[in-house]
């Protein structure tokens, strides 16, 4: 009998359990390192936050990281669509290194104007409280506030990836390499500690990234600082937090005792 393909339904069903053990392994390991392993020796690299993480945070960050993962899982489901009906312009073969680095860059820049237009929307006042505040209830921010967030919000970040498959010849190394550097990103955003040193803000290019301190902010004061993977955005329509370079420094110089 000829072999044929398993279900969608077992393909992502076995996805979103690979996408939730295996970020959840990572988010678990740098919390457990960061945030209990040795708390002392890490004492002068902790962000304060205007509120204590705690039990009840944790439980609900789990809960709509658990939403993420399925949001994530749906849109996995819609590409497979677009590649098994030949609706797909992904490059499914192995491509030279340059253009897996060209499109990896492409789409990190595309993603953090992306990331920074629906991030600002979801902050109008009159859209707030019913998609962003999911995320902006932990304000002590940790490894396991990075992936929490409403559903409607994490459709629409991600949302993009189905034209780009179905349009763009996009390799297939690209998406995962991106995803990476994306979980990666989230994770150092939302770390609680800072950890990059203090000459980065004195580097041409290098001063543009985000940082834990950067996004830190951004739970604290909500008004600014929006960006994923730059400060390009928020300092070309001046929405940057006034003051983050000197709050970046003062960890490094242990004057961190409370929030900027
Ligand atoms: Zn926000
Ligand atoms: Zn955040």
């Amino acid at each position: 009998m000829a072999d044929s393909p398993p279900p969608l339904a077992w393909v992502l069903l076995h996805n979103l359990l690979v996408q939730a053990v295996a970020c959840l392994a990572l988010v678990g390991t740098v919390f457990l390192l960061v945030w209990r392993w040795d708390r002392e020796r890490f004492r002068g690299h902790r962000i304060p936050a205007p509120a204590r993480f705690g039990r009840e945070q944790l439980g609900r960050e789990l809960r709509y990281t658990l939403v993420t993962f399925v949001v994530g899982t749906s849109s996995a489901g819609g590409v497979m669509w677009l590649l098994q009906s030949g609706r797909s312009a992904l490059v499914m073969e192995p491509v030279p290194a340059w253009a897996v680095a060209g499109w990896t860059l492409g789409l990190v820049a595309f993603n953090d104007a992306w990331f920074y237009g629906w991030h600002r929307l979801l902050h109008h006042p009159r859209l707030f409280r019913y998609v962003h505040a999911v995320h902006h209830k932990s304000v002590d921010v940790n490894p396991f506030s990075s992936y929490a967030f409403h559903g409607v919000e994490s459709f629409l970040l991600g949302i993009w990836i189905l034209p780009a498959a179905a349009w763009l010849p996009l390799p297939l190394a690209a998406i995962g390499v991106v995803q990476l550097i994306g979980l990666g990103n989230n994770v150092m955003a939302h770390l609680g500690y800072e950890f990059l040193p203090r000459w980065l803000v004195r580097v041409p290019v290098l001063r543009w990234t985000n940082t834990a301190t950067f996004h830190s902010l951004h739970h604290t004061r909500l008004n600014g600082n929006y960006g994923l993977h730059s400060r390009l955005w928020d300092r070309l329509f001046g929405t940057e937090v006034p003051g983050y370079e000197e709050a970046f420094l003062q960890r490094a110089e242990g004057k961190y005792r409370r929030y900027p």
